[in-house]
């Protein structure tokens, strides 16, 4: 179960989500709670311009490396839309940040992605604990579902519309 500090944080996630895919990208969401609850930083996917790996996750490791003392690191939580890649699993471990809490599971969005027709990812979808096995992890939220297939369903179907003949 989670409290409504963690849902109003997966909340915001999904929220930025939304943003991205307004903006033309895949609807993923972030953001980086320190240990007192105060948020350091958010984004979301920003893969659109051709660079595969622009997710918030990644960005959001690479910040807390150059702005966080390890301490703070491993006391930070990061919230995110969809459970973290592999690469952002590993980028989080690398980093030391603390516990992840999800809104959506890789094996969701397989699931949703597979619905749609997408052809499956170049990186298998490993859950986080399979690479980063220390990382304390939450999630799926099951009141969240809905909105983000929803996203997902958005994305690819505008795609679809969009794509010349
Ligand atoms: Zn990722």
């Amino acid at each position: 179960m989670f409290d409504d500090i963690e849902l109003r944080h997966l909340r915001r996630c999904v929220e930025l989500a939304a943003e991205a895919l307004e903006k033309g990208d895949e609807p993923f969401g972030s953001v980086l709670v320190a240990a007192d609850g105060t948020v350091l930083a958010e984004d979301h996917n920003r893969v659109a311009g051709g660079d595969q790996t622009r997710h918030p996750e990644f960005e959001l490791a690479r910040w807390a490396a150059v702005n966080m003392t390890p301490e703070d690191r491993a006391k930070a939580t990061v919230f995110t839309s969809g459970e973290h890649c592999p690469m952002c699993s590993a980028a989080h471990g690398w980093v030391g940040l603390g516990r992840i809490v999800y809104a959506a599971s890789s094996a969701q969005l397989v699931d949703w992605l597979a619905e749609l027709g997408v052809a499956a990812a170049p990186v298998a979808p490993l859950p986080i604990q399979q690479v980063a096995p220390n990382v304390v992890v939450k999630g799926p939220a099951p009141e969240l579902a809905e909105e983000i297939r929803a996203l997902h369903h958005r994305f690819h179907e505008e795609r679809n519309t969009a794509r010349p003949t």
